[in-house]
């Protein structure tokens, strides 16, 4: 039996999670869960699986739960830093499972580490902001990092039985997003609306914004920079529509080995929860001959110059991906309400990264001050964008 602590229970992640600890009661057991805004959806959780503990940002939405959890129940609700904290470490946990979005997710998962758990990591930004602060953890507390995302679970499961030292090149999938297609001159109408309708996959609404601009992407090159310690010009990223082939690995022999699924993250969720078993999922078959055919296009960089500044971001070292990532969230913020347009989206984090003077990651504290830095100057920057335009 493994207690799983889900730190961001009531989202796309969290919810998928929750659906396989459901169908496999036998091996899973939720020892605590945590959410933001959803109250109806957490009390919901906490009553089915009655976790040891859940935890909500603040003491007045700890009261709103404890109305709703009216009758007696053993769960205990936390609040504030300290709940998430006790939530991401508590003793009975074995995996804890990262699906908050955003660096709010930081501070939790680098708590479990220091606690000693195994992560199931989906909360990719914590690597983008922290990268070597959370690998020196993870080596120095000698836990494991189970990749939740789909690239880099194709990726970690494409490396099962080979030598790192035998890789050459790490190729991820991205899909493109909504506006693949999408003459340029209209990028600048794109409403959040439109932004929000990903053809593969159904996720929270940051990161499908950012699979429309392909930040996620670029985010998900400096994860696998760091997951699996490959320099930056060995990652490639490679335009793939049909989102089934999930990121690739190439040998140094000319082999290609990649892992193929489906647009369904329960299958990586499951692989991060039951490693190295396999458990069933109820999920339809992949049909290759229905689908026909598989294609690859090169990312054009002008349509998605979001990547790129994660290329550089990565290349400037230190500080500069937190800020890449700070300045992405606030502009992504701004966008889906309305302030700003769908190419001042990396306006934004170009000028806030251009006004950074990187400093190496020293302690947690140096990734927190650069990422209010960033939040700070990325927000300014997009009221100028307000109100002059950029
Ligand atoms: P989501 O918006 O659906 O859910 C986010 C969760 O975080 C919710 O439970 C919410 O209550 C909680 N949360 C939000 N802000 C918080 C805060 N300030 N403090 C505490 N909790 C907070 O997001 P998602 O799509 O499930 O994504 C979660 C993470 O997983 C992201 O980092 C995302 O990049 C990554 N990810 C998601 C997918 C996907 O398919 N959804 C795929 C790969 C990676
Ligand atoms: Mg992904």
């Amino acid at each position: 039996m493994k207690n799983l602590a889900i730190l961001g229970s009531t989202g796309s992640i969290g919810t998928s999670a929750l659906e396989i600890v459901a169908a496999h009661p036998d091996r899973f057991r939720v020892s605590a869960l945590t959410g933001n805004s959803n109250l109806n959806l957490l009390a919901d959780q906490v009553r089915r699986f009655s976790p040891i503990r859940v935890a909500v940002p603040d003491e007045e939405r700890a009261a709103q739960l404890k109305q709703r959890l009216a009758t007696s129940h053993g769960t205990e609700i936390l609040f504030g830093a300290e709940g998430l904290t006790a939530c991401a470490s508590g003793a009975e946990t074995d995996l804890v499972i990262s699906a908050i979005v955003g660096s709010a997710g930081l501070i939790p998962t680098l708590a479990a580490i220091e606690a000693g758990k195994d992560v199931a990591l989906a909360n990719k930004e914590t690597l983008v902001a922290a990268g070597p602060l959370i690998m020196e953890t993870v080596r120095r507390r000698n836990v494991q990092l189970f990749p939740v995302d789909s690239e880099h679970s194709a990726i970690f499961q494409s490396l099962q039985g080979h030598r790192r030292k035998d890789v050459r090149r790490l190729i991820l999938t991205a899909s493109g997003g909504p506006f693949r297609d999408l003459p340029l001159d209209q990028l600048r109408k794109v409403t959040p609306a439109a932004a929000l309708i990903h053809p593969n996959w159904h996720m929270g609404r940051k990161i499908t914004i950012d699979s429309a601009t392909m930040m996620n992407k670029g985010l998900e090159v400096i994860e696998a920079r760091w997951l699996f310690d490959v320099p930056a010009d060995k990652i490639d990223v490679h335009i793939h529509p049909q989102s089934i082939v999930h990121s690739m690995v190439e040998y140094r022999d000319g082999a290609v080995i990649a892992q193929l699924g489906i647009p369904d993250m329960k299958t990586p969720i499951a692989y991060a929860l039951s490693y190295p078993e396999r458990i069933s999922l109820d999920l339809p078959p992949l049909d290759l001959c229905a689908l026909g055919k598989l294609t690859f296009l090169e990312v054009d960089s002008r349509r998605f110059p979001c990547l790129g500044l994660a290329y550089e971001a990565l290349q400037h070292g230190g500080t500069a991906p937190a800020v890449l990532n700070a300045a992405n969230e606030v502009a992504v913020e701004r966008f889906l309400l309305g302030e700003i347009a769908f190419p001042d989206i990396p306006l934004v984090i170009r000028r806030t990264l251009e006004r950074h003077e990187p400093v190496p990651i020293r302690d947690l504290e140096t990734v927190l001050a650069a990422d209010r830095w960033g939040r700070e100057t990325a927000a300014m920057i997009s009221a100028t964008a307000l109100v002059e335009g950029l």
